[in-house]
């Protein structure tokens, strides 16, 4: 009797353990050319995006679902593929890969990739931009679990919250942990993005076809951040904090656009989540000059543990 107790107890013990929550898992693909230093790098701050914005079971039924079928299927989630510009640098995985970005968004299991050019390496700022990528491309995977989006995301949603969304939140991060402020530098440039376009014609920004990312125009995404911090600026005008308000614009946007039917039509989700309609918002900010950049740049404290706790 003594031992039928003993293993029910283990039985009991194991089954709990076994319940953890399942986390949405990503397998590594990291090319031997990239430098040491790098890969330890991606490393840790994956840990640390993850456990900032986690990924997991519990986020909803669509990612429980994506969860189970890819599992069943290669037993993670999502690749992510790393290296150090090379010409076809996993050729055995896929065909010539080339820049970062989340590719595969109409596949069943989209990928992430990351090109690591070699001469980003000789500036420390641009070493820098190897480790934010990282950041920024989470950041997408994020945005596409809450939102139940497998499809690309900038079809059915805003590029500048898209794009403005993710550049921002890297230079959260690079400000947090690398202590280097590239958001206003790269804002302040008065080659990157016009003032004009931005303010007057914001609808522009709404697709990547009409917002290229290119000088002039929204090169490393400087006139989508600008738009986003244009709307925590008149988020904040509502007595809304900080935090709350880069809450709303990185995460609770895209829960809420999991709530409408796919097709363009975030609109409904922009007045839903921000209690403004689009075109009152567009009004503010045809009200804006570049000098209100410093204006309205996050404050030098703010974490990204501040945001999504
Ligand atoms: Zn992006």
């Amino acid at each position: 009797m003594k031992k039928i107790y003993i293993l029910l107890i283990t039985l009991v013990f194991y089954s709990t353990s076994a319940a953890a929550v399942e986390k949405f898992k990503f397998k590594y693909n990291l090319h031997e050319n990239l430098p040491k230093k790098w890969v330890t790098e991606f490393k840790n701050i994956m840990n640390i995006v993850q456990e900032v914005m986690p990924i997991n079971e519990n986020t909803n039924d669509w990612v429980k679902n994506n969860i189970k079928s890819t599992n069943m299927k290669q037993g993670y989630n999502m690749d992510i593929y790393a290296w150090k510009s090379t010409k076809n640098p996993f050729p055995e995985k896929r065909a010539n890969m080339k820049y970062s970005g989340i590719e595969g968004c109409n596949s069943p299991e989209p990928w992430m990739q990351l090109d690591i050019f070699p001469q980003d390496y000789t500036s420390s700022i641009n070493k820098i931009r190897t480790y934010t990528v990282i950041v920024h491309e989470y950041f997408h995977v994020y945005q596409i679990a809450l939102s139940h989006r497998d499809r690309c995301l900038s079809e059915n949603s805003a590029k500048w919250l898209v794009e403005g969304g993710a550049k921002v939140l890297e230079e959260i991060y690079s400000r947090q942990y690398y202590k280097k402020d590239l958001l206003k530098s790269d804002i302040q440039e008065r080659k990157r993005w016009s003032i004009k376009k931005v303010t007057k014609e914001p609808h522009l920004y709404e697709k990547h076809k009409t917002s290229p990312q290119k000088n002039g125009f929204d090169s490393n995404y400087a006139g989508s951040a600008f738009i986003v911090l244009a709307l925590v600026n008149e988020l904040k005008k509502n007595n809304i904090s900080q935090e709350k308000a880069f809450e709303l614009v990185f995460r609770e946007f895209w829960i809420q656009r999991a709530k409408q039917p796919s097709g363009w039509n975030w609109q409904t989700t922009f007045k839903n989540t921000f209690g403004m309609t689009l075109d009152e918002f567009y009004e503010k900010l045809s009200k804006y000059k570049r000098k209100d950049l410093k204006k309205i740049l996050p404050s030098k404290t703010l974490t990204v543990q501040d945001i999504f706790s």
